[in-house]
């Protein structure tokens, strides 16, 4: 068996009922996929979820770049307070913002995007409705021609802005990140005056990170991206939701260190 090497950060504690709780989902809970609608959700994580949701008085809260409305599907029956694309929509007890719909200019860009997909088999296009994401996961070929894509796209839209990610680029309205989504969270209950903490694994995770850390609290990259502002490290997935309890995910990867 391949042991792999132990992440350069150390790990955080287990969770605690202090705890304001902030996840990212693909990456993060979830392994991902070759395409976002072909994800898994694991046996049993809807009701983890649930259970340390209960455990936390309610101040746990999904925070990721799917729509409010993908995560509602994703996680069904579940419902949890969550912010989608990225920031740009939050609901919590008190509000619910979503996001603004889309132009027809921008529904053609999609439409446009989806028939250069075709052209680079693997590539794919993830319609938003605000805005839509670009994914070369399956096909690394297509890069240079979806990032061209998109900035072309980009120049023709007004208000807009590029959200890059991992082996993905997004077309999404100007306005919101993930960190002023927590940052509204925590001033509202349940979440305010608690000791928060946020685990994601991408680049538009590091704005979440910076605003836990200017908080004192515990911001968890999930993987080895060098380049983070996160204090605390779980390797994958399956190591975070072992670290939320999940039953069944003990995570042996072998490493005596840990
Ligand atoms: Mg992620």
């Amino acid at each position: 068996m391949h042991a792999r090497s132990a992440p350069q950060r150390p790990r955080p504690s287990p969770p605690d009922q202090g705890w304001a709780l902030f996840l990212d989902v693909d990456g993060c809970l979830l392994e991902f996929a070759d395409a976002p609608d072909k994800v898994i959700v694991p046996l049993g994580l809807r009701e983890r979820l649930h259970a340390l949701s209960e455990q936390l008085d309610g101040a746990l809260a999904l925070v990721s770049g799917r729509s409010l409305e993908a995560l509602d599907d994703l996680f069904w029956p579940l419902r949890l307070p969550a912010a989608g694309l990225h920031g740009l929509e939050r609901r919590s007890r008190n509000v619910e913002h979503r996001a603004p719909i889309a132009s027809q200019l921008l529904r053609r860009l999609c439409a446009e995007a989806e028939t250069l997909a075709i052209d680079h088999r693997g590539a794919m296009v993830e319609n938003k409705r605000a805005g839509f994401a670009l994914h070369w996961r399956a096909a690394p070929q297509a890069e240079h021609a979806m990032r061209a894509f998109a900035e072309s796209a980009l120049s023709q839209l007004v208000g807009y802005r590029l959200q890059h990610g991992d082996r993905v680029v997004e077309l999404l309205p100007v306005g919101g990140d993930k960190g002023g989504a927590i940052a509204a969270f925590l001033e509202e209950a349940p979440f305010a005056g608690r000791h928060p903490v946020f685990a994601g694994d991408d680049l538009t995770d590091e704005s979440g990170f910076r605003v836990i850390n200017a908080r004192a609290g515990t911001s968890v990259l999930v993987g080895k991206r060098p380049d983070s502002a996160a204090t605390f490290g779980l390797l994958d997935p399956a190591d975070v939701r072992a670290w939320l309890g999940m039953p069944g995910t003990d995570h042996d990867d072998g490493d005596p260190a840990r």
